[in-house]
């Protein structure tokens, strides 16, 4: 269950934020996900457990949207990129040389998050960073 440990982990996050902005009356609309192809999360799993995890809590009714990186590997061989495929152990097309450094895809992190607030009433975007 992937998909739950990762739901948890972006639900610390949400509270975090919303207590590093000392925002209780946030009503989160949209929260934006970047999800890596090489972190094994499926997108659409993921909402289910998010739209679950969520109900009856502060965020209830908000929607999770996400987008997927791609997974790039770089060849050391030839300082090139490509997409490594299980199917070829994740080794370089150009120089069969092994998977060493990945360029990107293995990205969980919140974008962005959509909110209103009572007080202004205004849809505000606050873009936030979290590395693993
Ligand atoms: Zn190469």
């Amino acid at each position: 269950m992937h998909e739950v440990d990762m739901t948890k982990c972006l639900l610390i996050s949400l509270n975090e934020w919303r207590d590093r902005r000392d925002n209780t009356s946030a009503m989160v609309e949209t929260v934006h996900l970047d999800v890596g192809r090489f972190t094994c999360v499926e997108p659409d799993q993921l909402v289910t457990t998010y739209n679950a995890a969520v109900q009856g809590s502060w965020l209830d009714g908000s929607r999770l949207t996400i987008t997927e990186i791609p997974f790039i590997g770089r060849c050391l061989s030839c300082n090139g990129t490509y997409d490594p495929v299980p199917e070829n152990a994740y080794r370089s097309p150009c120089c069969d040389h092994p998977l060493e450094e990945i360029v990107s895809g293995r990205e969980l992190r919140i974008r962005s998050i959509d909110y209103r607030s009572d007080s202004a009433a205004a849809l505000e975007s606050s873009p936030i960073q979290r590395q693993r």
